[in-house]
């Protein structure tokens, strides 16, 4: 299994983070390590100072294929979950300032909590999905859909290119503004719609 995801694909978050809009996806892996199992706690990493999150929608492959085109991708996933993006921001700015891959920065162990639960996309409206997070109760992200640069079947194509997806491989379709650090003893929920999709403790 792997996981790809998706970076500045919602143009608000683009822009706080002072990056430029993309004109073609943009993308890096995470490894099956970085899930974080739902009920487990996120151990807040001795190596960073500066841990984020990111709220984002993840789409969980359901078969094979390579090459996908757009009017096909719909065929390859049946289920949305939502997960986080932990990033570490320290050091993706040095990374970013050396040139750097940003591995260390978003791939470590427990980098991607993920909800238990996925949601058959037949009963959402994938156009205008909302997700949401809060932190201790006070809701700091709130996303939806409509607002992607590239929907899930243009991400679909565009990664199937480079690499063939597999049946349980997951796609972190990128976060919308509202990114910010967390903290020691932080409650961490995750919502589409009114949904509780996942809760995340930190420690
Ligand atoms: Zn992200």
């Amino acid at each position: 299994m792997k996981i790809i995801c998706i970076g500045r694909n919602y143009a608000d978050h683009a822009k706080e983070m002072d990056s430029p809009i993309p004109s073609v996806p943009m993308f890096f892996m995470k490894p099956d390590v970085a899930v974080l199992r739902p009920g487990t706690p996120f151990y807040y990493p001795a190596f960073s100072k500066d841990i984020h999150f990111e709220c984002e929608l993840v789409v969980k492959i359901n078969r094979v294929g390579k090459n996908i085109s757009e009017r096909f991708a719909h065929k390859y996933y049946s289920e949305i979950g939502l997960g986080i993006d932990f990033t570490a921001r320290d050091l993706q700015k040095q990374c970013k300032e050396k040139g750097h891959p940003w591995e260390i920065a978003k791939s470590f162990e427990g980098s991607a909590p993920l909800s238990k639960e996925f949601i058959d996309k037949s009963t959402l409206d994938l156009a205008n999905l909302q997700f949401s997070l809060t932190q201790n109760e006070t809701q700091v992200q709130l996303g939806s859909t409509k607002d992607m640069i590239f929907n899930i079947d243009q991400l679909i194509a565009y990664v199937s290119q480079f690499m063939t997806l597999k049946k349980g491989d997951l796609i972190y379709t990128g976060t919308p503004a509202g990114v910010g650090p967390i903290a020691i003893d932080d409650e961490l929920k995750g919502f589409i719609g009114e949904k509780e999709m996942f809760m995340v403790r930190v420690k």
